[in-house]
């Protein structure tokens, strides 16, 4: 995003208010802010996307405490995944 408006953030700010947002520390203007940039900037939706969904996840894990076997399919998950990293 190229142009210069007063009103209107760059990514990197925008990537922060996103964040502020999902924790509550965010007023109006800020909100309003964001919602411009997030019209304009289709990089940022898809962050504000995905900050979205984890912060739903991470909502729907805190509901209820992990049972033994979801403790162990989380660790093999990740295994799989850091495996999956490591592979060439
Ligand atoms: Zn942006």
């Amino acid at each position: 995003m190229k142009q210069k408006l007063p009103l209107l953030l760059d990514c990197p700010r925008a990537a922060e208010f996103c964040d502020k947002v999902e924790y509550h520390e965010m007023d109006w203007t800020g909100k309003l802010q964001l919602r411009l940039h997030l019209l304009f900037c289709a990089d940022c939706r898809g962050y504000w996307k995905r900050n979205r969904k984890l912060t739903q996840l991470l909502q729907k894990a805190d509901l209820h405490t992990c049972t033994e076997q979801e403790k162990r399919q989380w660790q093999q998950q990740l295994q799989q995944a850091k495996s999956q990293e490591s592979a060439p």
